[in-house]
């Protein structure tokens, strides 16, 4: 496994994360953000944020993107993979990941907090098939329905707002007698039309066959069960779950000193009591977790680590290493289907590197509007590159040599024409650019290191497997999932990965009864939901051996 040195690395990519990014790359520390699929962290996931400085309606998806743009252009450098252990002790720090190993004189723990389960009966059952944890990702589902929303903070009251742009109604249960949240928050979801509020009152079951069919409910002062049963012309009904988070310090474990809840202890310059290493975020202990206080924590975190690696390189001897500029500062994600100069601009370095001819083998209904918008971006962005060209097919061309089952699609061929095995089918815009930029620059170039071992377990597949993911393209866990997916299929003439935008394909979606992406469908049957590491996925791929 190739080992790379750092001056710092940074474990995580949300607010924190990020912040520390662009404060490291400012200081010309040659910086490394690990991240492990979710770009972005929490606030990601927030869509509306209303108490962010001088950014008074702030998406947070929007917000985020513009903090790692920021971390980018300032030299960090990101890295997508799984971390397999730490060793936070000695001189440098040691980070096994699924992508190799990396080390450095200092270390940020960003790892933030994940949205913690709830406990009630079927909620385990019913994830991704109503009962979800992320309204940015998965509201659109519930597109003229009713959706509770469990939890009385600050994430339960946006969301809750968020979600009454799809839902027809959102009833909000909230165990204790009042909001936690801010009070102005409080008080828009209170006269929001839309909004019922039920104060005192807990989920305990849901339940239903496919779908979500109904829900029971205590008021926990005077014990009465009341129960919802959705409306038959519904047909389903959602249930978001925003009750608070856990800290993502596992890894960690016996290492640093952790408190009671499992949060990373530091002192006020935010080092643990090992020296070097730093904790940032929703994972240390704090009164208050919002963006404003994680940015902090970031930018303190990353300046005493540039004092300390400074310190340790001028007892070492070492001369200051100049940051490197990531990959990925090139592939930054496309809003939609146009590619914008800006967006061309960035694309063209990484198209530089491609090697192998590509063939973008396209078909649909040459008079429908996607299908157009589909052979617009394919076309603009073979102009960036002499190895790549589109043939475009009409519908059930039988000249097409790729077997479509959705339309407009595409697939990626060899210059021999042979199929690779990654097709999309829809436009990936949004999120999912990325996803379209890495699977030509892993088929035509040299792509992303890999770990020999998940290489040779990709190779070990012996039977074909057909896998699906379904994404949404404002989905930002998605594309982690296709690309990983389809780096697989790449490497295995065994395995299919195709991406499936739910939002264009609903016949698709009814079909697996979808109400949560990213969702691997592996074989048609087995169905995973929620971010997956290359590993994880190959898991599911072997049991379907
Ligand atoms: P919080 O910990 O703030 O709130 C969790 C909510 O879930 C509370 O109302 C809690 O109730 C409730 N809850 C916990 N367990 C249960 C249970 N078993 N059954 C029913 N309800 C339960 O979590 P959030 O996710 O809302 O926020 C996390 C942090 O992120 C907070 O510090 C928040 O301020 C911050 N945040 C900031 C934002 C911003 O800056 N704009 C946006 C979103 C979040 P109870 O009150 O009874 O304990």
């Amino acid at each position: 496994m190739e080992q790379q040195i750092y001056d710092l690395i940074i474990l995580g990519s949300g607010c924190a994360g990020l912040t520390a990014g662009i404060y490291a790359g400012r200081a010309q520390l040659r910086t490394l953000i690990l991240e492990n699929g979710a770009l972005g962290g929490q606030a990601a996931t927030t869509n509306e944020i209303g108490n962010y400085p001088g950014v008074p309606d702030a998406s947070g998806p929007e917000l985020m993107q513009r903090m790692l743009e920021q971390a980018r252009s300032f030299g960090a450098e990101f890295q997508s993979c799984t971390v397999h252990s730490v060793q936070l002790a000695g001189e440098r720090k040691r980070v096994e990941t699924s992508a190799g190993i990396f080390e450095a004189y200092a270390i940020i723990l960003a790892t933030g907090a994940t949205p913690r389960k709830l406990g009630f009966e079927g909620e385990a059952e019913f994830r991704g098939r109503g009962v979800g944890y992320c309204a940015t990702c998965d509201g659109f589902f519930f597109q003229d329905k009713d959706v509770f929303v469990i939890g009385g903070g600050n994430s339960a009251a946006e969301e809750a707002l968020y979600l009454t742009r799809f839902a027809k109604k959102v009833t909000v249960l909230v165990r204790k007698d009042a909001f936690r949240c801010e009070k102005a928050v409080a008080q828009k979801v209170l006269s929001h039309p839309k909004i019922e509020v039920k104060f005192n009152t807990e989920l305990i079951r849901a339940y239903g066959d496919e779908t979500l069919k109904g829900a029971e409910m205590r008021n926990n002062r005077t014990g009465e069960i009341t129960t919802y049963t959705v409306p038959e012309e519904d047909g389903m009904f959602g249930i978001f779950v925003f009750v608070g988070y856990q800290p993502a310090s596992e890894l960690f474990q016996g290492q640093v000193e952790l408190d009671g809840d499992g949060y990373i202890q530091t002192d006020d310059r935010l080092e643990t009591n090992l020296p070097g290493v730093y904790a940032a975020g929703d994972v240390r202990p704090k009164e208050l977790r919002q963006l404003v206080t994680a940015t902090a924590d970031g930018a303190i975190a990353a300046t005493q680590a540039g004092t300390y690696i400074l310190r340790k390189k001028e007892k070492l001897g070492i001369a200051p290493a100049q940051a490197r500029k990531d990959l990925r500062e090139e592939t930054s994600a496309a809003s939609q289907g146009v590619l914008t100069e800006a967006l061309r601009s960035q694309i063209r370095p990484v198209f530089r590197k491609l090697e192998r001819d590509v063939v973008l083998v396209m078909a649909g209904e040459p008079d429908d509007v996607k299908t157009q918008e589909l052979k617009d971006l394919l076309g603009q962005l073979c102009e960036e590159s002499p190895h790549l060209s589109l043939r475009a097919y009409p519908k059930h061309d039988r000249a097409c040599p790729v077997a479509f089952e959705r339309w407009p699609a595409f697939a990626l061929c060899g210059g021999d024409g042979q199929y690779s095995g990654v097709k999309f089918s829809g436009i990936p815009g949004g999120h999912e650019f990325n996803s379209l930029i890495f699977a030509i620059y892993h088929y035509g170039g040299p792509g992303q290191e890999m770990d020999a071992a998940l290489r040779a377990r990709i190779a070990s597949i012996q039977k074909p497997v057909q896998v699906q993911i379904a994404v949404s393209l404002s989905c930002h866990f998605c594309p982690e999932v296709v690309i990983a997916a389809q780096r697989i299929a790449m490497l295995n003439p065994q395995i299919e990965a195709e991406m499936v935008d739910v939002g264009l394909f609903h016949e698709f979606q009814r079909k697996y009864r979808l109400m949560s992406v990213p969702a691997l469908i592996v074989q048609g049957k087995s169905i995973h939901f929620g971010p997956q590491s290359m590993a994880q996925i190959l898991d599911v791929i072997e049991s379907a051996q």
